[in-house]
């Protein structure tokens, strides 16, 4: 099968097998040219591991510190005649390239919001690795059944309390539009904090507490966003930051229950604002990670997923590093996209940019060949007009 890009909206319905695994194959070589992060984790768990921060997570663990690491993810193998989803693709390369480094790897491909997810990922936790020293908490999910009640609860991405005005950008057609959204309904409200929110990673950490496998001082971490002010509406202060509040919630009770465990803990990273699957569905916001991008790559300061993971752990969670807490406890990897320059940089263009001169003010460009990667297009030394086999059994 030939396989070319194929986006509609803010998805792209293929993905290339070699490219994802060119992808993930950059990642790797970023983490190992970082050199060895000194006391890092050995023995890991990451809860949407396939894409992302969680597939960065991932790769920073075993790459960095020698890990071994158990994924859990959700992803759609390929059909007749049609691709896999990237973190089908990307989970085979890891696995591949984590095994021939010696490294154990195993992958889980399901819901993990599930019982059954939680109980096979348990078992397999007692019975190849003993325990954990690390849970990476890094699910971004449009629905959860919820385990018990099985309500199907969907989350949703609007304003709280009043509507919202803004621009936003069709990043396939370059067009800016204005977009006005209705504010959430209590019943979104609570859907979207039931998907997002912390109840989840707590249902994660009190079954591997109960069943004894999180290592004396073990540690767990889950991922956030606050941005500036111009996504607030829509990001900070919108249904998914009250599903992120809900995550701080969680956080301080994990912490108290890994506190007890041999002086654990449980914290989230605030990580920088990217281009992935989940914050392309964001109104407004790639408009602001193109500007966002422009401005840091001037600065020298831009990052991806993988940059800001082994920061994350080189830098806070490991080599000796004790972690630097804001004053809501949380340890914050968006200091360089947040700093004041950065910022009033973003400001400063944000409202000339019009469809005409989007290519000059924002780095749009990029934004489209980040999106892209995502799905394994665009990666150097593949050949695209080559056939290509979609059908890969998971590893
Ligand atoms: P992503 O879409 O790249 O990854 C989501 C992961 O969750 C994938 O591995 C997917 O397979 C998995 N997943 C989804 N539903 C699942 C289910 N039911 N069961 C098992 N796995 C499931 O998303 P991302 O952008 O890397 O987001 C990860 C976390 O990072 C989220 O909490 C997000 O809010 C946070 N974050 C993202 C950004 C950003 O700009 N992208 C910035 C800061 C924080």
């Amino acid at each position: 099968m030939i396989i070319k890009p194929k986006v509609r909206g803010f998805v792209c319905v293929t993905a290339h097998p070699e490219g994802c695994a060119a992808h993930v194959q950059q990642w790797i070589d970023h983490v190992k040219a970082q050199g060895p992060i000194s006391g890092g984790p050995k023995r890991v768990l990451v809860l949407g591991s396939s894409t992302g921060y969680g597939l960065a997570s991932r790769i920073t663990a075993a790459f960095g510190s020698g890990a071994a690491t158990l994924g859990v993810f959700f992803e759609r193998p390929s059909e007749e005649g049609r691709s896999a989803t990237p973190g089908w693709y990307n989970t085979i390369a890891f696995t591949k390239a984590a095994r021939a480094a010696g490294l154990y790897a195993k992958n889980f491909n399901g819901d993990a919001f599930s019982a059954d997810i939680k109980q096979q990922a348990l078992d397999a936790i007692r019975a190849d690795l003993g325990q954990v020293d690390l849970v990476v908490y890094s699910l971004a999910s449009p629905r959860r059944t919820h385990p018990t009640t099985g309500v199907v609860h969907k989350s949703c991405l609007k304003p709280v309390g009043a509507s919202y005005t803004n621009k936003t950008v069709d990043t396939d057609k370059g067009i800016i539009s204005t977009v006005a959204i209705e504010p959430a309904s209590e019943q979104e409200i609570a859907d979207t904090v039931t998907v997002m929110g912390g109840e989840d990673w707590e249902m994660w950490m009190q079954a591997l507490t109960d069943a004894k496998l999180l290592a004396p001082g073990a540690q767990s971490v889950a991922y956030s966003y606050i941005g500036p002010e111009v996504t607030w509406a829509i990001y900070k202060n919108g249904t998914i930051g009250l599903a992120k509040n809900d995550l701080e919630r969680a956080a301080r009770h994990i912490d108290s229950l890994l506190k007890l465990n041999g002086g654990g803990r449980a914290f989230i990273s605030v990580n920088k604002a990217l281009v992935t699957q989940a914050s392309s569905a964001i109104p407004v916001v790639p408009l602001y990670i193109s500007i966002l991008y422009k401005i840091m790559k001037a600065a020298g300061t831009h990052e991806g997923c993988v940059e800001q993971i082994q920061r994350l752990f080189a830098t806070q969670m490991y080599n000796g590093r004790k972690p630097t807490f804001d004053e809501s406890g949380r340890i914050r990897v968006d200091d360089w996209e947040m700093r004041p320059a950065i910022q009033s940089a973003v400001a400063k263009i944000w409202p000339g940019v019009t469809t005409e001169n989007i290519a000059a003010e924002t780095d749009i460009a990029g934004y489209r060949t980040e999106f892209l990667k995502l799905f394994g297009f665009g990666l150097p030394g593949i050949n695209y007009d080559a056939e290509t086999e979609p059908h890969v059994p998971m590893l």
